[in-house]
């Protein structure tokens, strides 16, 4: 089967041969890093404990892997050496989601943040992926395979903002409640150097791409977020936003979909702020105020973001919240206690909680909190959040309401 992109023909029936292994080796020995196989392995076998399903709004993430290990396995690696992707998953994927176990907990909205690992950063033949495009597309058809087969009862695609509104009109008491799920990308490597896949990313629905990833790729310079994604360019981070990633920029506004910063430079953010004529969204990040990482995001910047109607997603990966050493570490000592703390000082700097809300990056290979790692078990989190604000409808809206309502505003992308 072929689809035309670009020009160009593309055989969507098999993949490019890619450096695999010494690329896998490398990454293998930096996750390595992040933590004992041994609280791997505890992790792995923590069960999640659910609430029965409530009435009231209870997480719309504005950024979530759900379906990144069924396509890893599908990928040439992993189809050749199917171990070697179970031993990645078992010990390096330390949170996650299940379909049926979110439902029960009343999960409101997910956007499945598409990622393949093998255009991005595994060595490329060619540099940009000419593939990738064709990758990105494949990895929607599998989710919405998945929506519409085994994850049916308990999820459905909103294909624009409209079905996102009627979707999450449905009381959590009725038959036809399901979550509500929304394609994003994260990357612009899924772009393959060219704006002109962003046309037809945008009619299947695509909501929001994220510009940039743990590699510049000639869009916008990438912060280095565990040190052992070194990139070229992420050791000039001042490189900002290229002429492509403006172009990128213009495309993406015209179309109706949602830039995303999370991963930028702090130079690069400040020039998609000058570019943008639209609100911006940080999906999954932290403030730098109390997460000395370049991954974090200045209050200034937050601050200009959410005056210009933005959204800011706090990410649930300790490592990335708080100044621990090392991501091990982080592992260890991190909790939820790191996000709670990162909401309130955002709330803060914001001086509003209308603009601040989750992305879990749960199922992305992240480093997990002690006390959660599966998605089902959010409530933990607003339980923590109550206590602080004493007001559950302000929890509320961090948890749901202000994604929501972000995305209703800003989504114009779908048919
Ligand atoms: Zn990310």
């Amino acid at each position: 089967m072929t689809i035309t992109l670009a020009n160009r023909e593309f055989d969507i029936s098999k993949f490019t041969r890619r450096d695999f292994l010494s690329n896998s080796l490398r990454a293998s020995v930096g996750l390595l890093g992040t933590g004992s196989v041994l609280s791997a392995l505890g992790c792995a076998t923590r069960r999640p404990s659910l609430v029965p399903r409530p009435t009231r709004r209870v997480l719309a993430d504005l950024h979530c892997h759900s379906v990144i290990n069924d396509w890893n396995r599908q990928t040439p690696l992993g189809l050749r050496f199917p171990a070697l992707v179970w031993l990645a998953e078992k010990f390096f994927n330390r949170t996650g989601m299940e379909w049926e176990d979110c439902h029960r907990a009343g999960v409101d909205v997910i956007c499945v943040a598409h990622f393949n690992v093998f255009d991005e950063w595994l060595s490329m033949p060619t540099d940009p992926n000419p593939e990738a495009p064709v990758n990105t597309f494949r990895m929607m058809d599998q989710l919405q395979e998945q929506l519409s087969g085994p994850a049916r009862p308990y999820a459905t695609l909103a294909k624009n903002a409209t079905m996102l509104q009627k979707l999450t009109s449905i009381p959590k008491t009725s038959a036809d409640y399901r979550i509500a799920v929304v394609h994003t990308v994260e990357g612009g490597h899924a772009l393959g150097g060219s704006i002109d896949p962003l046309e037809q990313l945008a009619r299947r629905g695509v909501a929001m791409l994220d510009v940039t990833h743990f590699f510049s790729k000639d869009i916008a310079s990438a912060a280095n977020s565990y040190p052992f994604f070194p990139d070229g360019n992420n050791r000039r981070p001042h490189l900002g936003l290229s002429e492509f990633g403006r172009d990128v920029i213009h495309e993406m506004e015209r179309l109706g979909m949602i830039v995303d910063v999370t991963h930028a430079t702090a130079t690069a953010i400040d020039d998609i702020i000058k570019v943008a004529t639209r609100p911006l969204a940080v999906s999954h990040a932290s403030s730098r105020t109390l997460s000395e990482h370049p991954y974090a995001v200045y209050d200034d910047q937050v601050q200009q973001i959410v005056s210009d109607g933005g959204i800011m997603g706090v990410i649930i990966d300790p490592y990335l919240l708080g100044n621990y050493t090392t991501a091990s570490l982080a592992e260890k000592e991190g909790s939820l206690r790191d996000v709670v703390r990162q909401v309130l000082h955002l709330v803060k700097v914001c001086g509003t909680h209308k603009h601040v809300g989750i992305g879990s990056d749960f199922s992305g290979y992240i480093g997990a909190p002690r006390d959660m790692n599966r998605i089902s078990q959010i409530h933990r989190l607003s339980n923590m959040l109550e206590s602080e604000f004493g007001n559950s409808d302000v929890v509320e809206d961090i948890m749901a309401n202000n994604a929501m309502e972000f995305l209703k505003t800003n989504w114009k992308t779908g048919v």
